[in-house]
């Protein structure tokens, strides 16, 4: 496997992430590699070559933040690794962790088109007289291959997680060819898994995402465009308790990089007080995709054990321990 412990906080988190993996006796042999600011300084590339050949070839990749370079027209990496490998779905789940919130009993899957859609960057300016600005444009693309692959995924991850229903979500009213071509592929998979017992809707992205907050509960998996997922997906991870303890997949048919979703955070690196929850809830996705439930579900208890007690839990969390001291609580509670 790769790893790629990042920028920032990433060296002290992936450090904590390893520890936890090897306390269950997880049998990944790492292939350490750099990325971001980290690939930057090392081989004047926040994408080295080096790192591209380990994924390509190990085929999974734990990831820890990257920072993407100010200036210079570097575009960033996370983009480019999912366009290097085709990880045309991102996997995004949001549970409850800690009792207590707002909202109880949360557990929702979102799987978010990680290629497509307005995020293609076909954008530009027109100029008028002296303003460069004066009109800006950017088209969107959905194809229908891509709508048909990330539909599929959804409704062949919620057969496989034995999930009950596939929200489709969308906004063809106003977008009527780019998000209609979405919906049409989403209600044609549909068809495919009606008798798997899958059930499926559709919804307006608007009205979802204010059912989301009313009653999040009605929603079991949601299948979503890229800038929709983007948005949506972060709604979710607020359900729960915010980005701390929030972890990603980014999955295709040659590769997966699971991260944590939050960054590099800067003002805390170095200081060993990072919450590590969120990459090790991503390398829990790992063994998950690997099939190895049981493991997975060792770590998730143990980490909700430690952090439902409260006692022993990052600043982010209300506590006071350093990201070694939750660490071990976590090793402890295995
Ligand atoms: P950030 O997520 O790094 O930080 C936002 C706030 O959350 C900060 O106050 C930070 O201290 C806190 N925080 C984040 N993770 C934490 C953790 N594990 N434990 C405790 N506190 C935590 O977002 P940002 O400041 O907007 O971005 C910083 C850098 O990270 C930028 O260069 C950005 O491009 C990069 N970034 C990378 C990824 C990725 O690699 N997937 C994602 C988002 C941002």
């Amino acid at each position: 496997m790769t790893l790629i412990p990042g920028d920032g906080i990433g060296p002290e988190v992936t450090e904590a992430t390893l520890a936890v993996l090897e306390a269950v006796g997880a049998p990944f042999d790492w292939e350490e590699h750099k990325a971001g600011m980290a690939g930057l300084a090392a081989a004047g590339d926040p994408l080295p070559k080096a790192t591209i050949e380990s994924i390509r070839k190990t085929r999974l990749a734990l990831k820890g933040p990257l920072a993407t370079p100010v200036g210079g027209g570097f575009r960033s990496s996370n983009v480019r690794l999912r366009e290097e490998f085709h990880l045309y779905a991102n996997l995004r789940p949001a549970r409850t962790l800690i009792p207590g919130g707002r909202y109880e009993k949360i557990d929702l899957v979102l799987v978010r088109e990680n290629l497509e859609g307005l995020y293609v960057g076909f954008e530009h300016y027109i100029p008028i007289g002296e303003d460069p600005h004066a009109v800006a444009i950017g088209s969107g693309v959905n194809t229908r291959a891509g709508g048909e692959r990330i539909n599929r995924f959804a409704f062949e991850y919620a057969v496989q997680n034995k999930r009950r229903k596939v929200t489709l979500v969308h906004k063809a009213n106003v977008l009527k060819a780019l998000t209609g071509l979405f919906l049409e592929t989403g209600r044609e998979v549909a068809k495919d898994y009606a008798a798997k017992g899958i059930a499926c809707e559709d919804m307006i992205v608007d009205a979802c995402a204010m059912k989301l907050v009313m009653n999040p509960w009605h929603f079991d998996m949601i299948v979503t465009t890229n800038l929709f997922g983007d948005i949506l997906s972060d709604l979710n991870a607020g359900l729960v308790g915010g980005l701390g303890m929030a972890p990603a997949g980014n999955i295709g048919k040659d590769a997966a990089i699971f991260e944590a979703v939050h960054g590099s955070a800067p003002d805390i690196a170095g200081k060993g007080i990072a919450n590590p929850g969120a990459l090790i809830l991503a390398a829990c996705m790992m063994l998950d995709h690997l099939d190895d439930h049981a493991r997975a579900g060792r770590i998730r208890k143990a980490l909700a054990a430690v952090v439902r007690e409260g006692k022993t839990v990052t600043r982010d969390l209300g506590g006071t321990a350093n990201t070694d001291q939750f660490t071990d609580a976590i090793i402890a509670a295995l």
